[in-house]
């Protein structure tokens, strides 16, 4: 099948455990990788997706966060990546405080960012995997599919697909069939 191009992937509560509302990972022991977590990326970047991890830290901005722990973490995702086989084309962070930029999601400057650096990006080629409306928001406001990773049971809302991990995410686009019936 033809790969998506594109995979827009946010990180706390999808790659790793998401902490407490007002707590924020600020040392690689806090950096707790979900099960599946890394070999879903890897499978994506060996299918030929662009993986992008689009991530708001505005622990930064507060100063709970420093920038060498972010580059510690960040580095660290990226090799165990790296070790399943796989590699991300970029790390892109929002460091600021809620209401103080045009970057942090719902607002779609991380993309912006991702797009200027990879101009062959195409939005409505793209899919954005999120735990949160947020992520939801910024895909609806790029043009391009996205996937809630959700343990609540519901309907899912039309013009996006619901999933419980980010391997579940994964599956439903590497999947042909069910990629075009839910995708
Ligand atoms: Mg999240
Ligand atoms: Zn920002």
């Amino acid at each position: 099948m033809i790969p998506i191009a594109t995979v827009f992937v946010d990180r706390d509560g999808v790659i790793n455990r998401k902490l407490p509302d007002g707590e924020y990972v600020n040392s690689l022991d806090q950096f707790d990788l979900l099960p599946g977590s890394v070999e879903a990326l890897a499978a994506l970047s060996n299918a030929g997706s662009r993986v992008i991890v689009v991530t708001n830290q505005q622990g930064v901005g507060k100063g709970l966060t420093q920038p060498h722990a972010l580059d510690q973490i960040h580095q660290r995702l990226r090799a165990a990546v790296a070790a399943a086989g796989g590699v991300l084309t970029a790390i892109i962070v929002c460091p600021h405080i809620e209401g103080s930029c045009d970057c942090r999601k719902p607002r779609i400057g991380l993309f912006v960012e991702a797009k200027r650096r990879y101009p062959q990006i195409e939005f409505s080629d793209s899919v954005v995997i999120g735990d949160s409306t947020c992520d939801i928001e910024a895909a609806g406001q790029i043009g391009a599919n996205a996937i809630l990773v959700t343990d609540e049971q519901g309907e899912p809302a039309s013009g996006r697909s619901t999933v419980s991990s980010l391997a579940g995410a994964v599956e439903l686009l590497l999947t042909p069939e069910r990629a075009d019936n839910e995708v």
